[in-house]
């Protein structure tokens, strides 16, 4: 008998890149053929199986947590045309959702459903009183679930208060090889641990062969409560906690143990709020290579689902077979955040609008330059679990505008912006690391924003001149100067808002928008109209990144990666 598919997995897991090495020696000196027209003995096929099964494994999950897809459909062929869907996207499982079929034939349809799938089945036929859109009878409820249960499916759902009724209903009976999964959904609040753990306890109480429990974030620091359950369960567990505030608990699930997380086949089309897609589960977070010692990386902001950092490490670390994962961190207290994330698997953060000063303060140890800035946008967590805080915003942003500043200037030592008047609208994180680099090339810096006493506290800090936001547009003590907004102003959804007029963008020789959201901003677009060069966030975004990555992992940051990767977004 050939090795099984598990013992393959986990050799593939722990040997993947030697062994794989090794095969290919192997393979090459056997000479074994991989197109299957040329197998032509059974131990052919076994080796040529083996070899497949080694090189898949040294590319494959770690982790046996099922990506299921909750499908919503008017009718029974639309919802067949989307299970080979779900199939395609990457989806181990589906959830038919019952309840928002027009109609039905609990029979006849229920055994097409099962007979047609190209996946395993979960049925679930949600009341209104749980969230879903049943409103009828119980007993016809019940019926529908025992005659998909005794057809074949692999689980059904039913909801905890109305397992007894259905424990009733069944009458002892279990038919066929079906897993009950009790559910219990809290559209309001997370409860405490020991409500969870008791929650936990009633459900599995109601017979449940797997546990499900879905509750509300009101804040992030709620999902480590569901993560420390699902970690200590002794029965299979479904834990989400829904919103964004609570995205991480369906994407680290693996890391915990969980059964399954749900995935969506298309953005927005969910069966509860803050469902990731397939896809961004399967390609953006590589969702099947986070193991239980995968390390966790994350942008920690507010707002912070336009961030595109997860796609650039996520990237890289899939093409280094780096052991982490890089979420997105809906974060109100970034003080709190840290408190209760406190592991040292919650290894590497990055941090943007509105956290870069507070976080500063939350560090036990700041780099010198950050200090200087009075803003941090990269946080290690040491071995000891003491949080190092370092800016490497200013030379991503430096570097992007001296760069686009060359060419112009025949500069043999020495900075293209020494002696340049540049002007920095905001004095929030952004705004003080590029005061600081400005500064630092030998520029004259001046500081404009909405807040003047916060622009005059950010001039002082650098020898600079303080403006309000007002006073910009008519600021033009000379030509050729630097212009970098460092405000929000102009990023989505808001991308009709420019922080100074078309105008007054005559007297720049360069201009330059740390928002990348649009990648060009009404304000970059009008400086070029006006004949000015202009720089983009992404070149500062991209630049940034590079040490934070080196950071974060210990190795050299792909740059040509991080390039490619941003010039296709
Ligand atoms: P922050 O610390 O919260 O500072 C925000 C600054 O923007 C403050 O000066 C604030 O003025 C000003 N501001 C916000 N909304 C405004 C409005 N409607 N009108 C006028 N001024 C406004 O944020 P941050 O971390 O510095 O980030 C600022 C921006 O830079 C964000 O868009 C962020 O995405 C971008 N950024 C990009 C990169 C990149 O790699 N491309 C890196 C870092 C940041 P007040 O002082 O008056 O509140």
């Amino acid at each position: 008998m050939p090795p099984t598919p598990f013992l393959l997995q986990m050799l593939g897991n722990f040997f993947s890149p030697h062994l794989h090495a090794f095969l290919i020696v192997i393979s090459d000196t056997l000479r074994i053929e991989t197109s299957i027209r040329a197998v032509s003995s059974p131990i052919r096929i076994y080796r040529i199986w083996f070899f497949l099964a080694v090189e898949s494994a040294a590319k494959m999950r770690r982790n046996e947590t099922l990506i299921c897809a909750p499908l919503m459909a008017d009718t029974v062929d639309q919802l067949v045309e989307l299970m080979h869907k779900a199939k395609l996207e990457g989806a181990d499982i589906v959830e038919i959702r019952l309840d928002h079929l027009k109609s039905f034939d609990p029979h006849f349809d229920v055994e097409r459903l099962i007979k047609e799938c190209p996946l395993p089945t979960l049925f679930t036929y949600r009341p209104t009183w749980e969230g879903g859109r049943y409103d009828g009878d119980e007993k016809n409820r019940f019926g529908a679930l025992r005659t998909a249960m005794e057809l074949g499916a692999d689980h059904i759902d039913i909801e905890l208060k109305a397992a007894d009724e259905f424990n009733k209903f069944m009458n002892g009976n279990r038919p066929g090889k079906c897993k009950v999964i009790v559910s219990s959904h809290n559209y309001d609040f997370t409860p405490s641990a020991e409500d969870l753990g008791n929650l936990v306890a009633r459900i599995q109480a109601a017979g449940a062969d797997i546990v499900k429990f879905a509750t509300t974030a009101l804040d992030i620091t709620d999902v480590a409560r569901v993560f420390q359950i699902t970690v200590h369960s002794q029965v299979p567990v479904i834990a989400m906690v829904m919103g964004e505030r609570g995205l991480m608990s369906r994407i680290l699930c693996p890391k915990f143990g969980g059964y399954l997380t749900f995935g969506t086949l298309e953005p927005g089309k969910v069966s509860a709020p803050g469902q990731p897609t397939i896809k961004d589960l399967v390609s953006l977070y590589n969702f099947r290579s986070i193991g239980p010692d995968t390390k966790v990386f994350g942008i920690i902001g507010k707002p912070v689902g336009h961030s595109k950092s997860p796609l650039l490490y996520n990237g890289a670390f899939k093409s280094e077979n780096f052991n982490g994962v890089f979420v997105h961190l809906l974060v109100d207290d970034i003080s709190k955040f840290f408190e209760t994330y406190s592991s040292t698997d919650f290894t590497g953060f990055s941090c943007t609008i509105p956290h870069k000063e507070v976080a500063l303060t939350c560090c036990d140890e700041v780099d010198p330059v950050a200090k200087s800035i009075g803003a941090v946008n990269c946080i290690i967590r040491r071995p000891n679990g003491k949080l190092f805080g370092c800016n490497t915003d200013y030379i991503g942003a430096i570097d992007a505008i001296e760069n686009g500043l060359q060419g112009s200037h025949n500069i043999v030592n020495g900075s293209p912006l020494a002696g340049k008047l540049f002007v920095v609208i905001g004095a929030g994180g952004a705004g003080k690391a590029l005061a600081y680099g400005a500064k630092e090339k030998g520029a004259r810096v001046v500081i404009a924003n909405r807040t003047y006493d916060r622009a005059r506290e950010v001039a002082e800090l650098v020898g600079g001149q303080a403006l309000s936001l007002a006073e910009l547009g008519s600021f033009h003590p000379e030509s050729g100067m630097i212009l970098a907004n460092t405000t929000s102003i102009g990023m989505q959804p808001k991308v009709d808002e420019t922080p100074v007029t078309k105008e007054a963008l005559r007297y720049y020789e360069l201009v330059f928008d740390a928002v990348y959201a649009p990648k060009i901003t009404r304000l970059l677009r009008e400086a070029e109209e006006m004949g000015a060069k202009i720089v983009n966030g992404v070149d500062m975004f991209v630049g940034q990144a590079y040490e934070q990555y080196e950071r974060f992992t210990g190795l050299p940051a792909p740059k040509e990666l991080f390039k490619e990767i941003m010039k296709n977004y």
